[in-house]
């Protein structure tokens, strides 16, 4: 499936002089001067080490020996591992800088310290927890202003704006609801309305792969990069990108102040991972693309923005390039649901998504629990989702899995014509055909 703006994606990333280009150890130029393609960049650093070493050694130093004027003295301050991936991903995010720090609300923390009491911050009413845990502890303590709207509706949002507007918060596409946002609508309309606001937007869920805000009019591109950049769930990080040298001094200040960078052995391991996101990330999304044309086909309500079916799939291949690995369906029942997850064996039940091995949650069981029922009834936050964040497996397997799971748990029934007709909806789950264990 290919982007519809493809082909303007490519040519944006045309550098034929190669002068804008940030100060990358990724060899950026090849002879006919096209830039190289990210999958390759993501693979290739140059770590002009003395040593020759082929790849960035860890600097497990927390001091360096020499007088001022040094590149290094401390570690919390800078340590070259950390400076090497920062370079690595300031190309990347197509960012002039950036910052790495020990966990994605780290970065959330470090970018929304600029603010001053009596800023405002408009912001989506389907935040990540965390990002919401935060902005409200600002609220509460910092005389921040935080205004949660609607952020699929351009109009609410112009609406919120003001030229009192500090920030503008924004996660595209928000998971579990898998709502997109307009970055580049929304970024024009919040420096109209405030020249100064900062426009931050959370990429976790598409990751440099796929979107890059700071192309489509955002000051920050942010992202946990426990998630798709490591890919393995061994690690937690935090990336932030700007183009905007002076808005990246500021967050600097505020890392080298508070001492979340990312340690060098984080920074190495989170280095290894990103030489392989390009393949992870196509597997996955081929991989979730398959799951969610076998769950529609079945009868279920599926949001992926791979799908036609998604209500804003035009808008977000206008900003995209691939629809992620992470969906959610609706069963219709709680209980039906939860004997769902609990019936699959390859999907893991977990919180968090992005690893290479797929796992299945239901969030108003799991991370969204901590959010009031009733706040979850108005933002429309369906009790039986189910959330599934794709993996690498082999896609029988995974199809395999979960047609297990849906017909142990009594959503599906197997007839003489095979796995088709979908159980009518209800709490008791009466179909009693099930398989036998593998
Ligand atoms: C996980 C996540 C975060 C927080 O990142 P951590 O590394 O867990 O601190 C922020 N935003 C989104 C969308 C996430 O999924």
């Amino acid at each position: 499936m290919a982007a519809p703006n493809a082909i303007a994606n490519a040519m944006s990333r045309l550098d034929l002089e190669g002068h804008d280009l940030p100060p990358s150890p990724a060899p950026s130029t090849p002879s006919n001067g096209r830039r190289y393609a990210l999958a390759t960049e993501l693979v290739h650093t140059n770590v002009g080490d003395q040593h020759h070493a082929a790849n960035m050694p860890i600097y497990q130093t927390a001091t360096f020996h020499g007088g001022p004027g040094q590149q290094y003295d401390y570690t919390r301050s800078g340590n070259p591992t950390r400076t090497h991936l920062e370079n690595h991903l300031a190309k990347i995010m197509n960012a002039n800088r950036a910052l790495v720090v020990s966990s994605g609300m780290g970065a959330c923390d470090v970018i929304t310290r600029i603010l001053k009491p009596g800023d405002e911050v408009v912001t989506g009413d389907d935040l990540y927890g965390g990002t919401n845990r935060l902005l409200t502890y600002m609220k509460e303590n910092g005389g921040i202003i935080v205004k949660h709207v609607d952020t699929t509706k351009l109009d609410t949002v112009k609406a919120a704006l003001s030229d009192k507007t500090a920030m503008v918060l924004l996660e595209t596409p928000t998971n579990p609801l898998i709502k997109i946002i307009d970055i580049a609508g929304i970024s024009t309309a919040a420096h109209e309305a405030s020249p100064n606001a900062v426009v931050a937007v959370d990429n976790t869920m598409m990751s440099p792969y796929l979107q890059n805000p700071l192309d489509l009019g955002a000051d920050v591109t942010y992202e946990s990069g426990t998630k798709y950049l490591s890919g393995h769930h061994d690690l937690m990080a935090g990336v932030i990108g700007v183009n905007n040298l002076a808005l990246g001094d500021k967050f600097f200040f505020m890392i080298n102040s508070t001492g979340c960078g990312l340690a060098p052995f984080d920074s190495w391991l989170l280095l290894r991972g990103i030489k392989t996101l390009a393949v992870r990330m196509e597997k996955q999304q081929a991989n979730t693309m398959a799951i969610a044309q076998f769950l529609e086909a079945h009868g279920f309500k599926v949001r992926y923005p791979g799908l036609k079916s998604h209500s804003q799939y035009a808008l977000h291949w206008s900003q995209a390039r691939g629809a992620g690995a992470v969906l959610s369906f609706e069963t219709g029942s709680i209980a039906l649901s939860e004997r769902i997850v609990e019936s699959t064996k390859l999907f893991g039940i977990s919180v968090s998504f992005g690893c290479v091995n797929s796992l299945i949650s239901m969030p108003c069981r799991m991370s969204h629990a901590s959010i009031d029922p009733a706040l979850r009834k108005e933002r429309a936050l369906p009790e039986d989702i189910i959330r599934l964040c794709v993996g690498i497996e082999d896609i029988n397997d995974l199809v395999d899995d979960l047609s297990q799971a849906l017909v142990r748990a009594g959503a599906v029934t197997l007839t003489k014509d095979g796995f088709v007709a979908r159980e009518v909806e209800g709490e008791t789950g009466t179909t009693k055909q099930v398989v036998d264990e593998p």
